[in-house]
């Protein structure tokens, strides 16, 4: 059985051959875009969770670099021939990875391909409810600019999924430097936006909240839609709002999801108890088809 697998737009699945020239701009500049999905893989077969909104939202990542993304009937071709070639029971990660192409050829277009990888067992957290599934710990961290900084800026690439992730690898390297197991990121005017590879939502007094895309920079999260539709439909309240850092400490749960973690409860923020409601938690995993 095999536990990653590579495919590659045009060629199909490939082995060992390379896939990257030293002159791909996504790998010499991290000019491209990427999204990450949900691989199920049961008796029926392997299946890829949301496919249709993560293949959405590569292609909005790509139209906001401006590369032309092939098209999407291809995308699915090339997802059957990677799940054809799976076999590994569990759960799995699927990732698509666009680049602008070749620099020193640009007629050859851009560089289309996905990656399938076994996902990782999370050690569970002990919690004072006893076993919540995916407790984490996490400490705040600062964005280092205010809540509208992407407002008018299309350049600075504001909730586009690109290729340079090293902000964000270097936000949870830094959590885990600091004993946690995750980041929120905060701006400097004091509101919390999301982790670095995570959407955020906050229950308070029966209402569920998440901070807006646009003008924040946040990644619209397949995950937190799913999660506050789910929450919707149950009869709770939902906002899309700012969300201050200091209703984080009061909340009745604080949530960092995402399609391939799933929704995991805050059980600690900065090493403080958060309260810990494993029903809630359990319905908010539910809702995300966890
Ligand atoms: N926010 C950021 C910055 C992310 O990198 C991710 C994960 O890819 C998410 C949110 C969660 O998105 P989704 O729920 O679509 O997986």
């Amino acid at each position: 059985m095999t536990s990653s697998l590579v495919a590659v737009m045009g060629r199909g699945v490939v082995g060992d051959e390379p896939v990257i020239t030293p002159d791909d701009l996504g790998f010499s500049r991290g000019d491209g875009c990427f999204d990450s999905a949900r691989v199920l893989t049961d008796e029926q077969g392997a299946r890829v969770v949301n496919l249709d909104e993560h293949l959405d939202r590569l292609a909005s990542s790509a139209a906001a670099l401006d590369i032309d993304i092939p098209a999407r009937e291809r995308w699915v071709e090339l997802v059957d021939q990677a799940l054809s070639a799976w076999s590994t029971p569990g759960e799995a990660v699927m990732k698509f990875v666009l680049t602008r192409g070749r620099e020193w050829e640009p007629q050859a277009g851009p560089l289309a391909l996905l990656t399938l990888r076994e996902k990782p067992v999370l050690t569970p957290r002990p919690t004072p409810a006893g076993q919540v599934p995916r407790a984490l710990h996490a400490v705040t961290l600062t964005t280092g600019h205010p809540s509208d900084a992407f407002r008018d800026a299309p350049w600075l690439l504001g909730g586009v999924k690109t290729l340079s992730y090293v902000t964000n690898v270097a936000a949870a390297r830094e959590a885990k430097r600091r004993g946690a197991d995750d980041a929120i990121m905060v701006t400097t005017d004091g509101y919390a936006l999301e982790g670095p590879t995570s959407g955020l939502v906050v229950v308070s007094d029966g209402v569920m909240r998440t901070a807006p895309t646009g003008d924040t920079g946040i990644l619209a999260s397949v995950t937190v839609d799913e999660v506050m539709r789910g929450a919707a439909a149950d009869g709770m309240e939902t906002r899309v709002e700012l969300v201050p850092v200091a209703d984080l400490f009061t909340a009745d749960g604080v949530f960092l999801v995402s399609s391939g973690r799933g929704p995991c409860p805050i059980v600690e923020l900065d090493g403080r108890p958060l309260p810990v409601d494993a029903e809630l938690a359990a319905r908010v995993a539910r809702a995300a088809g966890f």
